[in-house]
């Protein structure tokens, strides 16, 4: 009965060791790579209200100008 006593308590001491262990080996652990942000994108003005927005969803008009909308383009024309 003694020998199962100390084998208990060395079986409990071994699991605390182990999930110490797993929690050391979890923290070091490097971190992910920061995202890489997205490059800037130009702002541009729209020619008929004055809206700024992306350069790619920029609709091209006549002398270069640049609108937010078809209709805006339209109306601008
Ligand atoms: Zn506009």
């Amino acid at each position: 009965m003694k020998y199962l006593l100390v084998i208990a308590i060395v079986w409990v001491a071994f699991v605390i060791w182990r999930n110490g262990r797993r929690r050391e080996v979890e923290r070091a652990a490097p971190p992910p790579p920061p995202a890489t942000p997205l490059p800037p994108q130009a702002m541009l003005r729209c020619a008929h209200c004055g809206l700024h927005l992306p350069a790619s969803d920029a609709l091209p008009g006549k002398d270069g100008k640049v609108y937010c909308s078809a209709a805006h383009r339209q109306a601008d024309a």
